[in-house]
């Protein structure tokens, strides 16, 4: 079955590398073609930990990636001034306490909170935040009775480098490169499938199935196949962002920053080498120079080139699979990086094409049901979660932020947010995004307080459970206090991987 791929930024190299591994070449025959004059939208460096079983599923050795990406390791996103302005609070890739008596850990300190026992911020309950606080990283302990083993961590890296070192990974196992622009598309008169695309240079690519990693252009989901999109503009106004690299100052934090402002939220990445940073707002209430001046003040070094404008829309495709053409990445749909979770999506669904790969050249449209059933979910949910954080905030009498508390929330997020201040119960997805943990953290740093919480916690008597309370977080700022500062870590895990010798990516 032959399988072209149109896009080779970070959707079409990590599709590409996932088909590699996961179908067996003789019976794919894999094409991706890119064009070196249109170009990569080029940024897309702060991660969630789900990135780590998809290098582990290609088998990367992962301090020659983080070598060669100049990558950090994540713990998190630190919001700051985005409850209210002067507020700050993490969202940890971990755990927020443990279940005491079969009752998850939040009703526990919701109850205390409630009774008015001084137990402190739930943010002291969590491993990932007291690490991200000492500005330190160790890889979670395998023993999963330890603290230590509370918490996950993703990466920041730099976006081309990473396509990169697929790309020599993808070649390396048999998929083939064609350079050039797609100029012409050809249909089948009967099914609307499509057939082949010609190239520039005039040369025809046929195939059976095509996977659209145009970016924003969405060339085969959009333009050709015409399926529609869904505009979530009204719950998600950002609509540009402006992006800059600087010179790196200071410690190198194990976490990505979000800062809130006037017109929208500066972003702040890491990197061994550089620090990334961007200012995405809304244009309706921030113009390009208000945008430009506070994102130049936010830098912690001299800028390493002119701020770059980009421009964006909230939402996503009706569908991404549609007769033979399969959208992943921007080409799909866009939510604002706030929670980095567009490389997730597009691994989720390079994972979930794999898993429903047609055989034999027939599409069977039952597989592409399943693909876009699973599709939406991942969207919807996401966005329900992005949302969550413009809605719940008290930076009263600044116009953006006036209206994103006002405004008609999405029925399945109203939802979300009245259980949780009746009861305390947080949702929890087995699939995808977002975790129990990671609502509880936004919901409470977003300054939502629970009114009850589930009476079971009341098994534990008043003065055990400040006893346990007052362990908990004993063995968390200890623990964390004995860990590796961050950029030690990496100085020494990437010099002992460049000690090591061999090409990885040709070995894995
Ligand atoms: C401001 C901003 C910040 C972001 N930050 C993050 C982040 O921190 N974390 C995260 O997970 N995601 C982030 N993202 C999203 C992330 O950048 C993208 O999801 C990711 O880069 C994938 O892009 P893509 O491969 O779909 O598209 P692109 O990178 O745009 O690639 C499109 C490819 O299609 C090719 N192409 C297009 N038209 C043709 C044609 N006619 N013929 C041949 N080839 C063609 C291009 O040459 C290119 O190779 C961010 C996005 C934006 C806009």
């Amino acid at each position: 079955m032959k399988v072209v791929i149109v896009g080779g930024g970070t959707a079409g190299w990590m599709c590409a590398a996932a088909l590699a591994r996961l179908l067996a070449l003789p019976d794919y025959d894999i094409t991706l073609i890119e064009s070196d004059e249109i170009g990569t939208v080029g940024v897309g460096e702060a991660t969630l930990p789900h990135i780590k079983t998809f290098n582990d599923m290609l088998g990367i050795d992962e301090a020659q990636f983080m070598r060669e990406t100049r990558a950090t390791f994540k713990l998190g996103i630190e919001f700051v001034g985005w409850d209210k302005p002067g507020g700050r609070y993490i969202h940890p890739f971990g755990t927020f306490g443990e279940p005491w008596a079969g009752v998850d850990f939040q009703h526990h300190w919701v109850r205390a909170s409630l009774a008015g026992q001084d137990v402190g911020s739930l943010q002291d309950y969590s491993y990932a935040v007291a690490a991200c606080r000492e500005g330190a990283f160790e890889f979670p302990n395998q023993d999963m009775k330890s603290i230590r083993s509370t918490y996950a961590y993703a990466y920041h890296f730099d976006a081309g480098l990473y396509a990169d070192f697929l790309r020599r990974w993808t070649i390396f196992r048999g998929v083939k490169r064609v350079e050039g622009q797609v100029v012409g598309i050809v249909r089948n008169a009967e099914t609307g499938h499509v057939e082949s695309l010609t190239l520039k240079s005039g040369a025809r690519i046929a195939g059976d199935l095509f996977i659209d990693c145009s970016g924003f252009r969405a060339l085969l989901l959009g333009q050709t196949m015409n399926v529609a999109w869904r505009d979530w503009s009204e719950w998600l106004p950002c609509d540009r962002a402006l992006a800059v690299p600087c010179e790196r100052a200071g410690a190198l934090t194990p976490y990505t920053r979000s800062i809130a402002q006037p017109g929208g939220w500066i972003w702040r990445i890491p990197l061994q080498h550089r620090t990334g940073n961007g200012h995405v707002f809304s244009s309706r209430f921030c113009s390009k120079e208000q945008a430009y001046e506070a994102l130049m003040q936010s830098l912690d070094g001299p800028a390493l080139a002119e701020p770059r404008l980009l421009r964006f829309q909230a939402g996503r495709r009706a569908k991404a699979w549609e007769g033979n053409v399969v959208a992943i990445g921007l080409s799909s749909g866009f939510l604002e990086p706030l929670e980095s979770t567009s490389i997730f999506l597009i691994q989720a669904a390079a994972t979930d094409l794999a898993n429903l790969m047609p055989v034999g050249g027939v599409i069977d449209p039952r597989l592409a049901a399943e693909f876009n059933r699973l599709f939406e979910i991942h969207y919807d949910r996401t966005r329900d979660f992005l949302v969550l954080h413009y809605a719940a905030n008290a930076r009263v009498g600044e116009p953006l932020w006036d209206h994103v508390r006002t405004m008609t929330l999405p029925d399945s997020l109203a939802h979300k947010i009245a259980l949780f201040e009746e009861s305390a119960a947080a949702p929890d997805y087995t699939l995808g995004l977002f975790s129990r943990d990671s609502w509880l953290a936004v919901l409470v740093g977003q300054g939502i307080v629970p009114r009850a919480y589930n009476r079971l916690a009341d098994r534990i008597a008043p003065p055990d459970l400040e006893a346990k309370l007052s362990d908990l977080k004993l063995r968390i700022s200890t623990n964390a206090a004995a860990m590796t500062p961050h950029d030690e870590f990496v100085a020494s895990y990437c010099s002992a991987a460049a000690d090591a010798a061999g090409d990885t990516v040709s070995a894995a």
